[in-house]
């Protein structure tokens, strides 16, 4: 299993502390990175002003789910538990 293009759970659930072009404090949990397109697939894939944390978050069946509704919940549930 491996990443769904066009999900983009975890660029909107999950709070990010790195600096994030567009974003210079980070990202708030539950909100939408600037850098997530309207396919929901990230603008800096490649790119590297990606922060670190995006490139080390890779695919977990726990975290992912069946689809991106689940993986919204489970990562909104996930980042309460962890703040
Ligand atoms: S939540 Fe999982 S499946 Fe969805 S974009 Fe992130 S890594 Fe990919
Ligand atoms: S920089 Fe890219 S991978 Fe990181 S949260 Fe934003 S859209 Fe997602």
């Amino acid at each position: 299993m491996s990443c769904r293009a066009g999900c983009g759970a975890c660029c909107i659930a999950p709070s990010i502390t790195s600096p994030i072009p567009g974003m210079a404090e980070g990202k708030p949990a539950g909100v939408r990175c600037v850098q997530l397109d309207g396919s929901n697939l990230c603008r800096l894939f490649g790119d590297p002003r990606r922060p670190d944390v995006c490139q080390r978050f890779d695919y977990d069946p726990e975290l992912c789910l069946d689809n991106r509704e689940q993986a919204l919940t489970v990562l909104t549930q996930w980042e309460r538990a962890t703040r």
